[in-house]
């Protein structure tokens, strides 16, 4: 293989305008580490696409060698399926540009931006489209996935925003998606994966937001857990759509100045609420919360839309070693507020926590048929145990964490399986859980079109079918 490599090389570097990286360059490792410090992947060639002529290049190519491809969009994939091992890996990296076209309400984006190159640009607007809660995630495999962020109460997921989108297929054709132009494949990429394509530039719907959003951060500490889970429980229940809001079960106080010194560090519950109206609707949100059980320590600001944005980034660095369970919760019956607090205690490495999206709101006023978004549309949370350390022994030992607390917390869950973004591991039945039978149906028929030879594989695979 690497011989004959050698031989192609050359015409691939020929085909495509982008650089072509493989283990020979001073860069090599810098190119295939993602996110996840523990995924080792070595790919045989990495190719950075500088537009879809490369991609469409690449793609045949890989086809023509008969190599494993996998599609890098910004390296967040917590089980590493961008980097294949041995194979070709397209790199959308330098596909970063976002073009915003204010009267219209729309931005077009590069296959491998970031939120926070599209949040920089459409800010400049005042405006926005749901994204992930930390900035250096890629919009590719969170768009492709569904996508929860702080306004998906108030307009969606992430592909609920989505207008159209361009992709390379694997017969290396170009094809433009929409609810007009191949609908089926439209519907199939809201929420199906990069199981149909690479998508080169997605355009999304923008809304006004900010420049200034309200946030605020209550916590309490551990030995308070269960009823302060209670009090975060009710309070997720009826809350208007201008407000986004993430518990953050297990969390590590910040050693922060506003942290009092004995508890920094120390594991404990918090919620926090993003208010998108005026300061006065904030505070009626929080102020409940703070009167129904005092917090421990409380933080509060305004701050611009795109420091909301990067405000969890210090708790997910770039380079951690990390591993990750996840299941959806109908809601927290007394069962499963003693199981969360039961575990949340047991972790050992501070970044170690179990973040929870409780959706609603704009999420739930979408039908469940209209996208192929995989999990239920009902208000629920799902919960993400996420184990984080910086060495391989803490990681082992928050892995051994985060798999136990998911195990005891899966007799609460609806049965329906959880957002694919969030399994590492994603086997068959686990992906057939989160989509439910007539929906994978659905999309293994449209893989059968548009992927017959399953060559886009590394992802929640839907294998295709008839
Ligand atoms: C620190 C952190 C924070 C996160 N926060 C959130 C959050 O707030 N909300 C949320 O919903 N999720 C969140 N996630 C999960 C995130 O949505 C997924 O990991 C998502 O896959 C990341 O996309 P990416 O492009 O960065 O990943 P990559 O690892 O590059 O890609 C993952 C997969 O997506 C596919 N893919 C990526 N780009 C393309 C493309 N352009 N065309 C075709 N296929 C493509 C490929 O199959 C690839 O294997 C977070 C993850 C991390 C690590």
């Amino acid at each position: 293989m690497a011989d004959l490599l050698k031989r192609e090389l050359e015409s691939l570097r020929e085909r495509c305008a982008g650089r072509v990286v493989t283990k020979d360059d001073i860069d090599y490792d810098a190119m295939r580490s993602v996110w996840n410090g523990a995924v080792d992947h070595r790919p045989a060639v990495i190719v950075r696409c500088g537009g879809p002529g490369d991609v469409s290049a690449a793609v045949r190519f890989a086809r023509e060698e008969g190599l494993e491809i996998s599609v890098r969009g910004g390296g967040h994939g917590v089980g590493g399926a961008a980097v294949t091992s041995g194979g070709l890996m397209l790199d959308l990296g330098p596909l970063r540009h976002v073009e915003v076209y204010p009267r219209a309400r729309r931005a077009v984006c590069g296959g491998g931006a970031t939120w926070a190159d599209v949040d920089a640009a459409t800010q400049a607007y005042g405006l926005a489209t749901p994204g992930a809660t930390v900035s250096h995630t890629g919009i590719g495999g969170h768009t492709l996935g569904g996508g929860l962020g702080w306004l998906t109460r108030r307009h969606g997921l992430t592909a609920d925003n989505l207008e159209s989108a361009d992709l390379v297929l694997a017969s290396g054709e170009y094809v433009h998606a929409s609810a007009r132009d191949h609908p089926e494949l439209f519907w199939a990429i809201r929420g199906g994966g990069g199981n149909f394509g690479v998508v080169t530039s997605f355009a999304y719907r923008l809304h006004p937001v900010g420049p200034a959003v309200h946030v605020s951060l209550l916590f309490w500490e551990a030995e308070r857990g269960a009823e302060a889970v209670q009090v975060i429980d009710e309070a997720v229940r009826d809350l208007p759509r201008h407000v986004g809001v993430l518990a953050a079960f297990g969390m590590s106080a910040p050693p922060a100045p506003y942290v009092p010194e004995e508890h920094r560090l120390r594991p404990g519950h918090a919620i926090v609420v993003a208010g998108f109206a005026s300061p006065e609707q904030h505070e009626a949100v929080v102020s409940p919360i703070r009167a129904a059980l005092a917090p421990l320590f409380e933080f509060g600001a305004a701050m611009p839309y795109t420091r909301l944005q990067s405000f969890l980034d210090e708790s997910a660095p770039w380079g951690v070693l990390a591993d990750e369970r996840a299941v959806d919760l109908p809601r927290l019956t007394p069962g499963a507020i003693a199981t969360l607090c039961e575990h949340a205690g047991r972790k050992r490495s501070p970044l170690s926590f179990m973040p929870a999206f409780h959706l609603g709101g704009a999420f739930s006023a979408v039908g469940e048929e209209e996208t192929a978004f995989g999990g239920s549309r009902a208000p629920h949370y799902t919960v993400s145990i996420v184990a984080m350390a910086p060495s391989p022994d803490g990681l082992s030992a928050d892995r051994d964490w985060a798999h136990a607390a998911w195990e005891a917390l899966l007799p609460y869950a609806d049965g329906t399986g959880t957002y694919v973004n969030f399994i590492t591991e994603p086997d068959e039945d686990r992906v057939r859980a989160s989509y439910g039978r007539e929906k994978h149906a659905r999309l293994a028929a449209v893989k059968a079109v548009y992927d017959p030879d399953n060559t886009f594989h590394l992802n929640a695979n839907i294998t295709p079918g008839g």
